[in-house]
């Protein structure tokens, strides 16, 4: 039985990212099929307010911390996570790995030109790996056509990047028709790897301030950001339920 953490619903796996890198190579190197969930304060609170979201990610093999909120949330609650996994980490950790073992990558989604971009880069930076299909992400989630693009490619890893809900609902709906392969929502992680959109300086990162860097970024995003002080706000009442 895994260790599991349940922030307001959403059980998050206790795992180091030396351990979830392991037990997720552990599953492709097997040809395992795996669905991984990367969830940020922002997808907790849609969790919780969208019972059949819920479901779709309490369906998932591993639910990682994305967000120094979950982690903040996991301490409020006195079952501490180990430590911040970004999704966009645990993305370049993967191909870096498979750069090293050939594994064979889909890429699900973003406009056409900001893939075409990052599947150049990735080609670029990890020429070893193999580039088994991509799409863009601007199609109606009933094309059956996406998900047997993506079965004829036998990837071993396939990353979804779709904006959520959306990204996790499409891999529920179609993975029992899929053999094998890792399937992670990522957001939009293809706009930073086109170069599109810049992670904050790596000291901002070790401060806990990605956040903020983003805010200041793309100040659109404020309306967002509103969602970590809700999330907070749930974890406490959540604590005072627990007490009683
Ligand atoms: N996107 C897509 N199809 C859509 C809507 C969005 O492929 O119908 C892409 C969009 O181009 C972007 C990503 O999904 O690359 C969403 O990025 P965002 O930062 O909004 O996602 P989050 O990280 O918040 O889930």
């Amino acid at each position: 039985m895994r260790d599991l953490v349940d922030i307001l619903g959403v059980k998050f796996v206790r795992l180091s990212r030396g351990e979830i890198l392991s037990q997720v190579e552990g599953s492709i190197d097997s040809n395992g099929k795996m669905f991984v969930v990367t969830a940020n304060p922002e997808i907790v609170m849609h969790a919780k307010d969208h019972p059949d979201y819920m479901r779709t990610v309490s369906n998932a093999d591993m639910v990682i911390a994305d967000g120094i909120g979950v982690i903040i949330g996991s301490k409020i609650l006195n079952t501490p996570l180990p430590e911040r996994v970004a999704g966009f980490d645990l993305l370049t950790e993967l191909l870096k790995r498979g750069n090293e073992k050939n594994w064979r990558v889909f890429f699900l989604g973003a406009k056409d030109e900001v893939l075409q971009e990052a599947v150049g880069n990735v080609k670029k930076d990890y020429p070893n790996l193999v580039i088994a299909g991509s799409h863009h992400g601007y199609f109606k989630d009933d094309d059956t056509k996406v998900a047997d693009l993506v079965r004829e490619a036998q990837a071993d890893m396939v990353f979804v990047a779709l904006g959520f809900p959306r990204q996790e609902k499409w891999i529920e709906a179609y993975m029992p028709s899929f053999d094998k392969g890792l399937f992670m929502g990522v957001g939009g992680s293809f706009d930073v790897l086109a170069g599109h959109v810049q992670r904050a300086p790596e000291i901002w990162q070790k401060l806990n301030l990605e956040w903020l860097y983003r805010l200041l970024k793309q100040p659109s995003r404020w309306k967002r950001m509103l969602t970590l002080p809700m999330f907070i706000l749930e974890v406490v009442k959540e604590k005072n339920r627990r007490k009683r």
